[in-house]
């Protein structure tokens, strides 16, 4: 648990040289830990060394964890695949969710919020390399999912997420990120986020305009189970 600590000041540093190598303020970049198949005692062991952050991908796993973190002031990130059938429980527990890649799934986390809750935060995923297998709208149904996630009323749209294919030039695909974030801003929407970058590629991502890195490994160590 100590390295958990010294981990995540060598990230942090590693954010703040890409930030000042890409000519950006360094509080522009906000790093969300990404805890899954991690359980609680490393969750705490993060918060406790400043982090406040947490991303995770699997519904089930977060709830459970988030019951044994219930005392803690943590910001919950959804970042997994989404199926119908788990969007109440991640409407009822999370702040923002970076995986929206279909409208269906839009509607249902805007009507399952709770009423007593700040709307949830959304990033549209966008597939920026073109693989069959992975998730994420295409760039070209970015703009109308982005269009519709504003106009439901549970939900903020804040920008888009992405992560490029492991073989991809994640530079490049990072600049089509910001492409077409820059294109949908030039039709009117209000995006403010870019969800881009992990513990391999964070500095590609940060030099072309990312403000939220998602990190795992490099804070938390290599993950025994899944992806
Ligand atoms: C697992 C995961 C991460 C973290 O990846 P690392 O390479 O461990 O930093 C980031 N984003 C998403 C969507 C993930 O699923």
């Amino acid at each position: 648990m100590a390295g958990i600590a010294a981990n995540l000041e060598h990230v942090r540093n590693r954010i703040r040289r890409a930030c000042v190598a890409a000519g950006r303020p360094a509080d522009g970049v906000r790093m969300l830990a990404v805890s899954k198949t991690f359980d609680a005692s490393a969750i705490r062991a993060a918060h406790a060394a400043g982090q406040r952050d947490f991303g995770e991908n699997y519904q089930q796993e977060a709830l459970a964890k988030q019951a044994q973190l219930a005392d803690a002031d943590l910001v919950w990130h959804f970042i997994g695949p989404i199926q119908s059938n788990k969007t109440r429980g991640i409407a009822q527990a999370f702040h923002w969710v970076h995986s929206v890649d279909r409208l269906k799934i839009a509607q249902r986390l805007s009507d399952q919020r709770p009423p007593q809750l700040a709307p949830l935060q959304v990033c549209v995923e966008v597939n920026v390399s073109g693989e069959a297998s992975k998730s994420g709208c295409t760039p070209d149904q970015a703009a109308a999912l982005c269009r519709a996630v504003a106009g439901l009323p549970r939900l903020r749209l804040r920008g888009l997420m992405a992560i490029p294919a492991p073989d991809a030039d994640a530079r490049a695909a990072f600049r089509r990120l910001r492409e077409l974030f820059e294109s949908i801003q030039d039709q009117g929407l209000t995006l403010d986020t870019l969800s881009a970058g992990m513990s391999d590629d964070l500095e590609a991502a940060i030099a072309e305009g990312s403000t939220i890195v998602r990190v795992g490994t490099a804070i938390f160590g290599r993950r025994e189970t899944r992806a």
